[in-house]
């Protein structure tokens, strides 16, 4: 193989590719980060990080991301205004955060501990017995021990390694958000149901509410809004300050989560569905895994890694998600109301210190992590 760039390539700079980066020069390797997009990179996403996901930004050196805490989640039906269910993470708060101020964070964090970057998209992957060239960034492509594909949902690296798995008999379900200059009504990320369609709204400032409507009848957004009456009626003459803003279809497999010396974190690795807001938690979760694999110089360990990162997730979304597409959607919020039980259960779930989360990297790391960024960058 030809002189490394760098020892860990990363395709893709959203918050599983930067946790990627951050833990691999927290543990003295060199690493670039390859992204089309400049700065901050606003996305669709509910903005709801639960107390797992806290854990992990906290455990990459990240303490404090402007935002709200919340306690825990409201189910209310969308049209009675009295069937409403309450419950509270049993330890730690979560927190709405604005997707620009979670990138703003990660971003600094990365260059604070060295991680650098190319501006392009990742177009081919090469690989050799002891190395891998990600193709596209710059004429020769750039080389690495090991490449993290964190190229998102839609994965242009898993589907040019053919690792794209079959979605069988599922109705595809999308996403769109937006934002609203009002103050919080409610200290918890308040889920409201209707029919056959989902809003989430979460307090991200103290004068702003996100609200993410999860669905798989495509529609404007104030089309959707209609099927919320008594959102929309919270809201009233609020101004809408973002303009919307959609993703999907969310449901994706990857054949493996690990080829050769590349990795797959994050949405890249699979997804099932926003409905329990754990994305951050399973991106950050998963980068601490492929990242303890790399640094063992053993990637087949991250098949184990993923697996325990992601257990939980796909039983509880996957689980959550066959309830709401069957006739008992409409006793989930009843039941969750009736049987307090249950909603704490999954509550004590979601709200737990997360999947295993990487050591923050000490100074003495990253400045060796900064040394050897420049060393791989003047050999290139
Ligand atoms: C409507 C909605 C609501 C959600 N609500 C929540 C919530 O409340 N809480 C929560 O935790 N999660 C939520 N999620 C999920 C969460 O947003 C995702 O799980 C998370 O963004 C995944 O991060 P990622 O880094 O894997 O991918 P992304 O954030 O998608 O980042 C992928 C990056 O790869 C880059 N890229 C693409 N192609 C290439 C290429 N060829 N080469 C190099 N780079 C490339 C892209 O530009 C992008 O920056 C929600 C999602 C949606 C859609």
């Amino acid at each position: 193989m030809s002189p490394l760039d760098a020892d860990v390539i990363v395709a893709g700079g959203g918050p599983a590719g930067l946790a990627a980066a951050i833990g691999a020069a927290g543990a003295g390797r060199s690493v670039i980060v390859i992204e089309p997009r400049v700065g901050v990179i606003d996305k669709a996403c509910g903005e709801g990080l639960m107390p797992g996901a806290l854990a992990g930004l906290a455990a990459l050196g990240i303490d404090a991301v402007p935002g709200r805490d919340f306690r825990g989640i409201r189910y209310r039906d969308a049209v009675d205004p009295a069937a409403v269910a309450d419950g509270d993470f049993p330890h730690h708060p979560g927190r709405g955060v604005r997707r620009t101020a979670l990138h703003g964070a990660l971003l600094a964090r990365a260059r604070a501990v060295g991680v650098q970057w190319r501006e392009g998209r990742v177009t081919g992957v090469e690989q050799s017995g002891d190395g891998v060239r990600a193709l596209g960034p710059c004429a020769r492509g750039l080389a690495g021990r090991y490449l993290i594909a964190a190229d998102g949902l839609h994965s242009p690296v898993r589907r040019m390694l053919g690792l794209d798995g079959p979605i069988h008999g599922v109705a595809r379900r999308f996403g769109v958000r937006r934002h609203y200059r009002r103050t919080p009504w409610i200290d918890r990320v308040e889920v409201h149901w209707a029919a056959d369609c989902e809003a989430y709204v979460t307090p991200v400032a103290d004068d702003r509410v996100g609200v993410a409507f999860l669905f798989d009848r495509p529609g404007r957004f104030d089309a959707l809004m209609a099927r919320f009456p008594l959102l929309a009626e919270r809201l009233g003459d609020a101004d809408a300050v973002t303009a919307p803003r959609g993703a999907g279809p969310f449901r994706q497999r990857a054949k493996r989560v690990v080829d050769g010396r590349v990795l797959l974190v994050g949405d890249a690795a699979g997804y099932l569905d926003p409905l329990t807001g754990e994305g951050i938690a399973i991106g950050l979760g998963t980068a601490a895994a492929a990242i303890a694999a790399v640094v063992a110089d053993r990637p087949g360990r991250y098949r184990r890694g993923w697996r325990r990162a992601t257990r939980r997730y796909f039983a509880l979304t996957g689980g959550l998600l066959w309830i709401s597409r069957s006739r008992l959607r409409r006793l989930i919020v009843p039941v969750a109301r009736r049987l307090p039980v249950v909603f704490d259960t999954a509550l004590r779930l979601l709200g737990g210190r997360g999947p295993d989360a990487l050591p923050a990297p000490s100074a003495d790391q990253a400045s060796a992590g900064q040394r050897a960024s420049s060393q791989a960058s003047s050999a290139s």
